[in-house]
């Protein structure tokens, strides 16, 4: 595990069909333009300009979208420590009282990095999932607690001594960013916003690719499966609601296989496990988009 200095960061042996990630590459290029190229300039570039790196970076959309996939892989992209991922409720919750001390906590291995080896240092991300929960309370919306000031508050200042660090990153998701502070969302802190949306047919198509991979290489899949046609009928399916389908599929597969034996219990016989394009159109009956009725239930 090479270490890659913060200021020259891009993994060199990435590639970005091997992600595992479906429809999103308009919002990846938007990224690396908006929040990463400067980081491939070389530093007096960045001196002669007089500018800073982005420093973090707000993910926002819908539940099921990717986001989380997405922040994991810009780690890996960027050749980052394994970025920590905390939850916002967590935070919240799990330790009361000392909520601030967490947030606290979760800056100082960079911070101490960045002492020692200065711009030398790796790249460290910090992704709060489900930053809302942290954020909404500030000024005592829905709970009067207090908690929620004093953990963004804490946040804030921690954010504000990152302008100094060259080696921290941080990435905020949310379903909600009506709900987030706008102090958060300023420039020099959550500053670069992308919208993580529902897939469109084309993305659609690519994450049924990609969530069916390993049945098509293994011949498991029917030939009267068209995956075009399973990208059309699946109009406003987030990524997980795609996966979701899929292996509602499969259970339907599973079942003509299953025999329920007296003595023995349940027995399975796999070997010739088929999915065929009925097991998808009864998997349409039981699984549905949370977000937006279908094409056909709005006609
Ligand atoms: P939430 O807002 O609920 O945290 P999220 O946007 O972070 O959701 P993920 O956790 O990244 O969503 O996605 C959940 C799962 O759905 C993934 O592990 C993956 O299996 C599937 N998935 C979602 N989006 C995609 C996508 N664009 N490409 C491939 N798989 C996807």
């Amino acid at each position: 595990n090479r270490s890659r200095p913060a200021n020259k960061i891009i993994q060199p042996d990435f590639k970005f069909e091997d992600m595992g990630i479906g429809g999103l590459d308009s919002e990846f290029s938007n990224i690396f333009r908006r929040a990463f190229a400067s980081r491939i300039f070389p530093p007096d570039l960045i001196e002669k300009l007089g500018i800073q790196h982005v420093k973090g970076i707000l993910l926002y959309g819908p539940p099921g979208t990717g986001k989380t996939l997405m922040a994991r892989q810009i780690g890996k992209m960027l050749n980052s420590v394994e970025p920590i991922i905390v939850n916002g409720p967590e935070i919240l919750n799990k330790f009361v009282g000392q909520s601030e001390e967490n947030i606290r906590k979760l800056f100082a291995p960079a911070e101490e990095e960045y002492r020692e080896k200065g711009d030398e240092s790796q790249l460290h991300i910090i992704i709060f999932d489900e930053l809302d929960a942290i954020c909404k309370q500030r000024g005592g919306r829905s709970d009067n607690t207090g908690v929620g000031d004093s953990v963004v508050n804490q946040l804030l200042s921690k954010m504000d001594g990152v302008d100094q660090l060259n080696n921290i990153l941080l990435i905020g998701m949310t379903n909600r960013k009506d709900l987030i502070d706008e102090a958060l969302l300023r420039p020099g802190r959550l500053e670069v916003h992308i919208e993580v949306g529902l897939p469109d047919e084309k993305g659609r198509l690519q994450i049924i690719g990609i969530h069916t991979l390993k049945m098509r290489q293994n011949h498991i899949l029917n030939k009267d499966v068209d995956l075009q046609e399973l990208a059309t009928l699946t109009r406003n399916f987030s990524g997980a609601e795609i996966a979701g389908l899929i292996k509602s599929a499969s259970s339907f597969a599973f079942n003509r296989h299953i025999k329920v034996g007296t003595m023995a219990g349940i027995e399975a016989d796999i070997s010739k496990l088929e999915i065929t394009r009925d097991d998808f159109l009864g998997a349409l009956t039981e699984v549905k988009p949370a977000f937006g009725a279908s094409e056909e239930e709005l006609e």
